[in-house]
């Protein structure tokens, strides 16, 4: 999917879960979202068969844009076996008949939470994130008009204080997840809750991102070769977590977002797929000793920033 195969799809015949009428509306949002990069389009967001706050957002995105060559893959925190990410993949493959993939390589459209696949993706695919606070600046203000005066006047003052008290406070920005970054020079925007890691995979990117927010009814995007740049200091750089010395323990993975497998106090890759493909033939979770319970109970978010 591309961002001309997207303008292209319009009106084309009916398909998956959504009414033609509801595609074109959010196929519409989405373009403009696409015109005014990091820009939140506000949507008629429907209601879904999963509640809201559980990648409603996402999915409406995912099936505005959908076609029967497509592949999907779904993503919750790295794992394609997630809770929500089966249930989301389930009614996707359901409603439109679609294969489904676990390879990153393979699907056209990744719909996902929290995490951007560690393969790096290509301009052929788009990438579908849901996100559950699409509003930047939320945590500095709450009146919605201030809001989009702010973002009009590109006043952006109060968010730089924001982070400026945080490294003041606490020595290091401890904002770990939803990192703000400014696209295209001109709007701040929510990264939706992957962490810092994956910020960087979105600056000058080749493939088109959607973000949907289905609670709060608004779409944004970054469409390829857009600037992303995460909000930094000049003598403070913007930092990636990295934990000296870890590894992964199933395929030896460094240059990865590690999680901590906190019963054997070790670490894995969060990206599965990813992890699975790198592992030697023969080799795998068997070789670690690690009972699969203790594999699923390793948790996100874990890694420390570095030089913190
Ligand atoms: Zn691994």
């Amino acid at each position: 999917m591309t961002v001309a195969a997207l303008a292209a799809s319009a009106g084309t015949g009916e398909f998956g879960h959504l009414d033609e009428q509801s595609k074109r509306e959010i196929r519409c949002a989405l373009l403009t979202a696409v015109a005014v990069p990091g820009y939140q389009v506000p949507f008629a967001s429907r209601e879904m068969p999963v509640a809201r706050g559980w990648g409603s957002g996402g999915l409406q995105v995912t099936l505005a844009v959908i076609g029967p060559q497509d592949t999907v893959k779904v993503i919750d925190q790295g794992d394609d076996a997630g809770v929500n990410a089966a249930n989301l993949r389930r009614l996707i493959v359901g409603c439109t008949g679609v294969p489904d993939t676990t390879d990153a390589r393979e699907a056209s459209i990744i719909q996902t939470r929290h995490r951007i696949p560690e393969e790096p993706l290509r301009p052929d695919q788009v990438l579908v994130l849901q996100v559950p606070v699409p509003e930047p600046l939320r945590g500095v203000e709450r009146d919605m008009r201030e809001l989009r005066r702010m973002h009009a006047e590109s006043d952006y003052s109060r968010i730089w204080v924001s982070l400026y008290e945080d490294l003041v406070r606490n020595g290091v920005i401890t904002q770990s997840t939803g990192y703000p970054v400014l696209v295209g020079g001109r709007y701040v925007m929510a990264t939706s809750p992957i962490p810092r890691w994956d910020v960087p995979k979105l600056h000058q990117a080749p493939f088109l991102s959607l973000f949907g927010a289905g609670r709060e009814k608004r779409v944004y995007a970054v469409p390829p070769h857009t600037s992303v740049e995460p909000l930094a200091f000049e003598d403070v750089a913007f930092q990636v977590e990295r934990t000296e010395g870890a590894s992964c323990l199933l395929c030896g993975a460094t240059e990865a977002y590690l999680v901590e497998v906190p019963a054997s106090k070790g670490w894995i890759c969060s990206d599965t797929d990813w992890c699975e493909r790198r592992r030697p033939p023969g080799g795998g979770a068997g070789e670690t000793g690690l009972p699969g319970a203790e594999l699923a109970g390793a948790s996100g978010n874990a890694r420390d920033v570095a030089d913190a």
